[in-house]
């Protein structure tokens, strides 16, 4: 038997929570692609999830998981990401809220300009964060990297711990059952939203990329018992285990409800676009810089070359060539991270036109 929502309410309500973010978020019609693809289609607006103009699909996952650090009296908080890290960014924006002491790992993907700091370590260095930047030696691999910075901060945690600190520590992209608790609730947030309009989704898009988002809408999903399918788009290369992961992730989400009778088999209850994430992680592709200008244009906002440019993109291919029947129901879901586009100029891809000079 299926779960309604209030139902899936009181289960999260009984989870240590921290309130972070402005909820809910909006969720809105695009008329004008709507009427070029002869579709009903909605934005979910979670770059508008607070607590700033830089908010992002991090905060949901971060109520739950600083919920746990204050249950827990920690001081200070560590987590993990690349330089431009919009989840450690939005990390650091959770722990000043909770008056927690930030310590991040930044795995340098795209090598640091000290003299042009821009974008989410900017952001990150305002806010004070202790910053560790990782940068890779030579034959290392971005996966190399960010295994050595979880190593230096465990020894760090210990040594903070051994002098009467206590440490809580968030995984890469808070991707665990507890921040996967956030999406469950943000499916239950935009089921209801629907439900005032009359509608349900056919199909939500978005952006994927530590699958922690994914499990939490896909269990979302599969507690309401909704006919809805998730696509969820990859940012990196991953090959099917994915899926398997991204099921077992939710099943242990479903485990911190405290539900048994709802389970996930990768095979039925997940939906993977493996073929928008060329050529790689923060890496603009010709497919995603098109597709920012293409919203932008449309209708007005910004998705961003990383994540939700590629989501966006992938949804633009769907729609393009009919995968998606007229008259469906569809949900982009707008995971943030505008803020790439203000960082390097290798991340934001190439938006050049010829600028009219009136000297
Ligand atoms: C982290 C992030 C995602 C991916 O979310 P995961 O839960 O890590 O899969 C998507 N979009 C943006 C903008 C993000 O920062």
């Amino acid at each position: 038997m299926p779960y309604s929502t209030n139902e899936v309410r009181a289960l999260l309500a009984k989870k240590a929570k921290y309130e972070l973010g402005f909820f809910p978020t909006p969720l809105h019609r695009l008329d004008r692609l709507s009427e070029e693809f002869h579709v009903d289609l909605y934005m979910k607006r979670d770059d508008f999830s607070g607590r700033n103009l830089f908010g992002g699909n991090k905060i949901r996952k971060l109520e739950y998981l600083m919920g746990e650090a204050v249950k827990s009296d920690a001081e200070y908080v560590f987590t993990y990401g690349a330089t431009e890290s919009n989840h450690a960014m939005q990390t650091v924006t959770a722990c000043r809220r909770a008056g927690l002491k930030p310590i991040i790992y930044l795995t340098a993907v795209v090598p640091v300009d000290e003299q042009d700091i821009r974008s989410n370590l900017l952001l990150d260095q305002i806010m004070g964060a202790e910053i560790h930047i990782v940068r890779l030696r030579p034959g290392e691999t971005e996966d190399d990297g960010d295994a050595r910075g979880e190593a230096l901060a465990a020894a760090r945690s210990k040594e903070l711990e051994e002098q009467g600190h206590r440490c809580y520590n968030i995984p890469m992209g808070g991707a665990n059952a507890l921040g996967s608790l956030g999406f469950v609730e943000g499916y239950v947030e935009m089921t209801e939203q629907l439900a005032a309009i009359g509608r349900e989704a056919d199909y939500i898009f978005h952006a994927t990329g530590t699958a922690g988002t994914m499990a939490g809408l896909d269990a979302g999903r599969k507690l309401l018992g909704a006919g809805t399918q998730v696509i969820s788009v990859n940012v990196s290369p991953k090959d099917d285990t994915y899926r398997v992961r991204a099921a077992a992730l939710a099943n242990n989400a479903l485990d911190e409800l405290g539900v048994t009778d709802v389970r996930l088999d990768p095979e039925t209850d997940t939906w993977q676009e493996k073929n928008f994430y060329l050529p790689g992680y923060e890496k603009p592709s010709p497919e995603s810089t098109k597709a920012i200008r293409y919203l932008s244009e449309q209708e007005g906002i910004f998705v961003d070359p990383v994540y939700s440019g590629k989501a966006f993109a992938a949804l633009l291919s769907w729609l393009r060539t009919g995968k998606i029947p007229a008259g469906s129901t569809v949900v982009f879901w707008h995971t943030g991270g505008a803020t790439a586009l203000f960082a390097e100029q290798e991340i934001v891809g190439d938006f050049y036109q010829k600028l009219i000079y009136e000297d």
